[in-house]
């Protein structure tokens, strides 16, 4: 065997760069002193050029719908990766807005019982005031205006007789835009009987009266007590309901639930088309 044929057996190689380096030599050796071979050697790189550039084309296009497709996977990573961290922020949310509601819900409960109290005293300031009339006369209201002297200020019996007839029912306890004290039968303050004149303190809902044989009972809350009062009139009239306390907390809870959803859907798509993929 000539060197010729040596060198034609290892072009292949040669072009592909799989020769060891002897043989490199041997091949660059023999092709700068062999024409006919430097031909051969020409005509098979062309070849391997073509060759080349039609495999890089096949492999660009093989290699583009998965690319399209890991694009696409990708931007839905990204999308449940949010989804993700969105869903966690709302369960949070949640869970502090639910123990919101429990504790609200107590505060009411309280704010109730507080106002159940308050209205309860109303009526107990009342039958007294109406019990010692009846067995003392007015002077009977000196030991109500001492007794709940930390609640009521003035305290003073009217004859009904002696007044317009009253409008509206007072039967119970009822708010009232105050009456006149200089027409009062008496009034005491602490315990005293009061005979200068006097201002009222409050003419919101500040103020009671009641009417019962023939009196009609009239006290003015103390000022800090009030507070307590107009208290237990915002829990009467302007508390929340509980499905109103509530709903802040159903509100996260469905969103919580509709981005879990929303979330887990996605990442099912996503598995279920990486796997057809693979
Ligand atoms: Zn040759």
């Amino acid at each position: 065997m000539n060197n010729c044929e040596i060198v034609k057996d290892l072009l292949p190689m040669y072009i592909d760069g799989l020769c060891s380096p002897t043989s490199n030599t041997l091949v660059e050796q023999h092709l700068s002193t062999c024409k006919q071979c430097k031909q051969i050697h020409a005509q098979m790189l062309k070849e391997f050029e073509v060759e080349q550039v039609e495999v890089n084309k096949i492999a660009i296009q093989q290699k583009q719908p998965f690319e399209k497709m890991n694009h696409i996977f990708k931007s839905y990573r990204g999308f449940s990766k949010i989804l993700e961290w969105m869903t966690v922020l709302t369960v949070v949310i949640t869970i502090i807005l639910i123990g919101k509601g429990f504790i609200d819900t107590k505060d009411l409960a309280n704010d109730f019982k507080h106002q159940e109290k308050i209205e309860q005293e109303q009526q107990n300031i009342m039958k007294a005031a109406f019990e010692n009339l009846a067995g003392e006369g007015t002077s009977g209201l000196q030991k109500v205006s001492t007794d709940y002297q930390n609640q009521i200020k003035y305290i003073a019996a009217f004859s009904t007789t002696g007044l317009e007839p009253l409008s509206a029912d007072y039967s119970k306890p009822k708010v009232i835009y105050p009456l006149p004290y200089e027409k009062a039968k008496a009034t005491y303050e602490n315990g005293q009987l009061i005979t200068e004149k006097i201002t009222p303190t409050d003419y919101d809902i500040g103020t009671m009266a009641m009417e019962k044989d023939g009196y009609i009972v009239q006290f003015e809350y103390t000022r800090h007590y009030l507070n307590e009062v107009e208290k237990a009139f915002q829990t009467k009239h302007y508390s929340p309901n509980n499905i109103q306390l509530w709903m802040p907390a159903l509100i996260a809870m469905l969103v919580t639930l509709c981005l879990y959803f929303l979330y887990s859907g996605i990442k099912n798509t996503n598995r279920k088309a990486q796997k057809l993929i693979a």
